[in-house]
């Protein structure tokens, strides 16, 4: 098991764009409303994997356009 990226507990999940997820944490954001208080996990989750994903873009191309 590792460390859940979302709540940081240890947990059994899986990885998504590099970025480890409990199971649990991911049922809450799969569910949740954007109107739920919780949105602001769901907002934190989309910033960690639009990082994931722009660092990943650098490294494709280390020189950028
Ligand atoms: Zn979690």
């Amino acid at each position: 098991m590792m460390f859940c990226k979302i709540c940081g507990e240890e947990r059994r999940g899986f990885r998504i764009f590099g970025l480890y997820m409990c199971k649990e944490c991911f049922n809450e954001l799969a569910f949740t409303s954007v109107l739920d208080d919780k949105y602001d996990i769901y907002k934190n989750l989309v910033r960690i994997l639009l990082s994931y994903y722009i660092s990943d873009k650098k490294r494709l191309s280390p020189k950028g356009i």
